[in-house]
Formats: structure tokens, C-alpha cells, sequence
């Protein structure tokens, strides 16, 4: 049997990427490693947490088509190659993008079987709170993230399959390892 695709989703600050840590340690699934032109936070390797690329080798990877979706989010491109997500799913593995809304929009368009998972915080300013306490995002940085969130929040209501409100985070975990297990 093929795998499915899992899309992650939520704003920046939500705790998506904690929840995603603490999920793919207990749950068997791959994890699509996306190419940005974001630069590298200091914790962050290359391969790993993301493919770090220049805007022109981007471009490149556009134009060969190799995108299962691609989008701009605060003036970087960030996108999920295509070939690792189709043989690990030939291979009968699930695998979990952690991608914001226009890709998940994308996605869901080419592959409506996909689970789609919404992680919220708990409210905006706690969102705020906890991006100012992760302390390797800029003021500036904070205040285009929670504006982009702001605008999202209504738009994925309706393309989102379940939201998990992160309030308390091993509580979050235990229900996105429902959702994904018991599916
Ligand atoms: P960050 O810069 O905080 O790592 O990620 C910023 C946003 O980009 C997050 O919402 C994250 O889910 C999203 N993102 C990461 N990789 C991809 C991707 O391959 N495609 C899309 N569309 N969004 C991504």
C-alpha cells in the first residue's frame, strides 16, 4: 500500500516545530526536508533541518519542475521536493511536510487524500510571547510573522481536516500522534 502525506501547518510561534520533534520520535514516519533560501539559524545543519540554497539554484529547482509545491513566506522561497516525498510513499511510508498555507493549499490541490493538521496557539499574544522568547527572531521578524498568521487564521478553517490547539505541549503531542495513528 502507498504512504500518505501528513501536512503540518500553523503559524510561526505556535509550537508546530516542538511538536513535530517530539512526533517523529514516536511515531514511524519520514520527514520531508524542505530547500529555503531563508539563511540558517545558528542550531540549524544544512540537509537536515533544511536544504539551504541560493535564490538561483531556487529558481533552478522550479524551472526542472522538481516542487511537489514552492511558495514565498516573508521574502524567502521555501519549497518541498518532490522525489523524496513520491519514494517514500511508493514505499509505502507516510511522510510529514511542515509547510505554511500556500504550499499546504498546493498540496491538498494535487493530492486530496493528504491529512491536513492546523496547530494554533493557544491566542496571538502567546504566539508573540513565545516567538520573542525562542530569541533568534528579529522584532521585525516577529511583528511580519504574527501579521501573516493573523490573516491566515480564518482561511484554514476550511482547508484543514483537525486543529490541535498547543496549549500545553506533551498534550499536543498525544494528539497528533492520534490523529496520525489512528487514522
Ligand atoms: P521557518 O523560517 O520558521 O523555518 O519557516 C517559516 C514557515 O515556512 C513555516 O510556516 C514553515 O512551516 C514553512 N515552510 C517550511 N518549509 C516549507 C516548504 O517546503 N514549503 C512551504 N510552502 N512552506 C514551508
Amino acid at each position: 500500500m502507498s504512504g500518505r502525506i501528513l501536512v503540518i501547518s500553523g503559524p510561526s510561534g505556535s509550537g508546530k516545530s516542538s511538536i513535530i520533534r517530539k512526533l517523529v520520535d514516536r511515531v514511524d514516519i519520514g520527514f520531508s526536508v524542505s530547500a529555503t533560501t531563508r539563511e540558517a539559524r545558528p542550531s540549524e545543519v544544512d540537509g537536515v533541518d533544511y536544504f539551504f540554497v541560493s535564490r538561483e539554484e531556487f529558481r533552478d529547482m522550479i524551472e526542472r519542475d522538481e516542487f511537489l509545491e514552492w511558495a514565498v513566506y516573508n521574502d524567502d522561497y521555501y519549497g518541498t521536493p518532490a522525489g523524496p516525498v513520491a519514494d517514500a510513499n511508493a514505499a509505502g511510508r507516510d511522510v510529514l511536510l511542515d509547510i505554511e498555507l500556500q504550499g499546504a493549499r498546493q498540496v491538498k490541490a494535487h493530492r486530496p487524500d493528504a491529512v491536513m493538521i492546523f496547530i494554533a496557539a493557544p491566542s496571538l499574544q502567546e504566539m508573540e510571547r513565545r516567538l520573542r522568547q525562542r530569541g533568534d527572531t528579529s522584532e521585525a521578524d516577529i511583528a511580519a510573522r504574527i501579521g501573516i498568521a493573523e490573516a491566515q487564521l480564518e482561511e484554514a478553517e476550511f482547508l484543514f481536516d483537525f486543529t490541535v490547539v498547543n496549549e500545553d505541549l506533551d498534550v499536543a503531542v498525544d494528539e497528533v500522534v492520534r490523529l496520525v495513528t489512528g487514522l
